[in-house]
């Protein structure tokens, strides 16, 4: 007898289990977060400002372009596979299940409505804890995750993030008990998207019965969790790719030593995934035409940029201006004064310290304390700063000069121009 292989649906579980450890790790590990309160945007450890609009537009760019390059090379797999809806709902619908059968066995005198009232009872109360974890996971991702813990553990509903975590658990709570699935054909937009994206070298489950082969076992529609029957079209706006049938099918087909009729295929014309013929790597893993390498050279693109970005950030950003709201002071000594505003941001994770000098002032000193100025991570400081120089001649009435900071722990030296004003008559 030739062997049964469930192959997708395993694959499938297994993914999903890897899909849910990394929705409860990513905000705690900072890999993608957007920190409402605090106006930052965690990116794959980087803490970065609101301020820092290239890295957050390549970032955001280089995510969008991989959903859409696999919604046109693989079609639904996202939802079959990684989509959190998907993989909460059918683990509701597994845990009802499983608790139905556990309370049958074990209550088995009772009458059935008694049974079901019990198992019932208890989906509902696991399906309330759960809703609290999973509302408490993704409100994390907008909100500091220490910070939300305080004000779970007070019971806090009052102020936003309270008010938002009561009302996550509560869409949670009835979304995994009465919508499930029906939430992906009615409110997610990505199934209707994937009708614009995907065209005949998109991946696909399709049946193909040339031979009328098909013994109407039906096994493929009372396995799919979309509630179709994928003999009808392999175009079905419900269909998510999860090759549930394809499994079911394999396992019928197998029994009657026949091949089996669904399929994950290139397009509804094109050679099937399962196709060992020789074929160049590149056609393998769908990259079968123009429009696929522009979409994949779109991607890249975003990727590179995003790479350059972040390799050309500085931890601590330095901008100095002149306070020309008085163009200039003379002093009791005579000297002449001019001010200037520094801001600095410690963007990273450590200590910083910033050293101001100046260069191409001849004679001139730096009136600032304390220089170095620290600044500690995640902090914004903002403060005002003179230099003096002794008068002036008048061919001196603007000098060209030069700020020298150096930042701890970067090692960065920048050199910002600026000018130094001086009365119209020399002294
Ligand atoms: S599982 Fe296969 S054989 Fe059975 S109804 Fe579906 S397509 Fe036909
Ligand atoms: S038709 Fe097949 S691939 Fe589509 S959702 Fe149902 S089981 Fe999954």
């Amino acid at each position: 007898m030739v062997s049964v292989s469930l192959s997708w649906h395993k694959l499938r579980k297994r993914i999903h289990l890897l899909c849910f450890l990394a929705f409860l790790a990513l905000p705690f590990l900072n890999v993608v977060r957007f920190d409402i309160p605090k106006e930052r945007f965690y990116f794959a450890g980087y803490e970065l400002w609101i301020s820092e609009f290239a890295i957050i537009f390549f970032a955001l760019m280089f995510l969008m372009f991989l959903v859409v390059a696999s919604s046109v090379f693989y079609g639904r797999v996202f939802c079959g596979y990684m989509c959190p809806q998907m993989i909460f709902s059918e683990a509701s619908v597994a845990l009802e299940t499983w608790l139905r059968k556990r309370v049958t066995r074990k209550f088995a005198q009772w009458k059935p409505p008694v049974r079901e009232r019990v198992a019932r009872g208890l989906f509902y109360a696991v399906l309330a804890v759960a809703s609290v974890v999973l509302a408490f996971i993704f409100i994390c991702y907008f909100v500091e995750p220490r910070d939300l813990w305080r004000r779970l553990a007070s019971l806090d509903i009052h102020t936003a993030a309270g008010i938002s975590g009561a009302a996550v658990t509560l869409i949670a709570f009835l979304d995994f008990t009465l919508v499930r699935q029906r939430f992906c054909t009615t409110v997610c937009p990505y199934g209707y998207l994937q009708g614009l994206l995907g065209d005949g070298n998109t991946l696909l489950v399709q049946y193909r019965d040339e031979t009328h082969a098909c013994i109407e076992c039906k096994k493929c529609v009372r396995v799919c969790p979309m509630e179709i029957d994928i003999r009808d079209s392999p175009f079905q706006i419900e269909c998510i790719h999860c090759a549930e049938c394809v499994d079911a099918c394999e396992e019928v087909m197998t029994r009657l030593k026949k091949p089996t009729l669904i399929h994950y295929a290139w397009g509804e014309k094109g050679e099937l995934l399962s196709d060992t013929s020789p074929r160049p790597w590149y056609r393998r893993v769908g990259l079968r035409d123009g429009k696929r390498v522009v979409v994949l050279g779109v991607l890249l693109f975003y990727a590179s940029g995003l790479f350059v970005a972040l390799g050309m950030r500085r931890a601590v950003l330095v901008q100095i201006a002149p306070v020309r709201a008085t163009l200039y002071r003379i002093g009791p000594d005579g000297r002449i004064y001019n001010q200037f505003r520094y801001r600095i941001a410690n963007r990273g994770g450590k200590p910083g310290a910033v050293v101001f000098s100046i260069r191409q002032l001849p004679g001139a000193s730096l009136g600032m304390a304390p220089n170095p100025v620290r600044v500690k991570p995640g902090e914004s400081l903002a403060g005002d700063f003179e230099i003096s120089r002794p008068p002036g001649r008048r061919d001196e009435l603007v000098s060209h000069f030069t700020i020298l900071t150096n930042t701890v722990p970067d090692g960065e030296s920048d050199a910002i121009p600026m000018t130094f004003l001086a009365p119209t008559e020399s002294k």
